[in-house]
């Protein structure tokens, strides 16, 4: 049987308490163990910050960059005619380029007076000091290619002025713990619906898919999935995920990712 793994990387594979380098061994151990499965990274991140993380794994996963506006991967992975190269990786967006979001946002904010600070409109001091990221963490973050994280400054009310006039853009504002992130209309789930179409079309590969995740932005991925592996959030809730075959793994961070998906795959190797 093949398998398409995707999983959400902060409060799931990622624990703070663990190095990047303890994630990579867990990826690997997976793939290892099944080479039917493939692995693919769906995260907030950006594609720098998810390639250091990909550069300590010995596998080769599919990276699904800023909560699904595009993907990345190795150049042997996929064929995608028309994908742009950065380095080894190959990237294909899916929704608007930064460049549009950021010249939607800086109209916005002549016509209305709209007050707010986006990743664009800080130094890498300033997102290091409010994400508690390291200076070069923090630079590799602000290198986005299809969603801006803003902090909103002015009230409730102008807020949703801004979304509505966004809308109208066909831009969307999904909010996240810290920050609001300003991007295109899609998600993880999305992504996880067109990686599985072309594993299907390219290759001939009827894949059984497992999604791993704990917040709200994880949801749709969580639902459209056969499998579902849902990881508990800081204060030991679980997100309600309308999925019959759903599991809940014992806390975040590799060791109980590895467990959680060995489990899982084991059972319906076994079966
Ligand atoms: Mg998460």
């Amino acid at each position: 049987m093949n398998w398409l793994i995707v999983t959400d990387l902060d409060g799931t594979l990622l624990d703070d308490r663990y190095p990047n380098r303890k994630a990579g061994a867990a990826i690997d151990a997976v793939s290892a163990a099944h080479p039917d499965a493939r692995v693919a990274l769906a995260s907030s991140k950006t594609p720098a910050e998810m390639i250091e993380l990909a550069e300590h794994c010995g596998s080769d996963p599919i990276l699904i960059f800023e909560n699904g506006t595009g993907m990345l991967w190795r150049e042997h992975v996929l064929c995608r005619p028309g994908s742009e190269k950065t380095g080894n990786w190959e990237l294909e967006r899916f929704g608007k380029p930064y460049g549009e979001i950021l010249s939607a946002l800086a109209a916005l904010r002549m016509k209305a007076g709209y007050t707010f600070r986006g990743f664009s409109d800080m130094t890498p001091c300033e997102v290091a000091s409010r994400t508690g990221l390291s200076l070069s963490a923090a630079e590799k973050a602000r290198m986005r290619v299809g969603t801006e994280p803003i902090v909103w400054e002015g009230d409730a009310e102008a807020f949703a002025e801004f979304i509505a006039s966004l809308a109208e853009l066909d831009l969307k504002v999904v909010s996240g713990g810290r920050f609001h992130h300003v991007g295109s209309h899609l998600n993880k789930g999305q992504a996880l619906g067109k990686l599985w179409r072309l594993l299907r079309f390219q290759f001939g590969i009827h894949a059984r898919t497992i999604a791993c995740g704990d917040a709200p932005n994880d949801l749709d991925m969580l639902e459209r999935a056969d499998h579902a592996i849902v990881f508990p959030s800081s204060d030991g809730e679980y997100l309600r995920v309308d999925n019959p075959s759903t599991a809940h793994a014992a806390s975040s961070g590799p060791g109980a990712w590895l467990n959680a998906v060995s489990e899982l795959l084991d059972h319906h190797q076994a079966a």
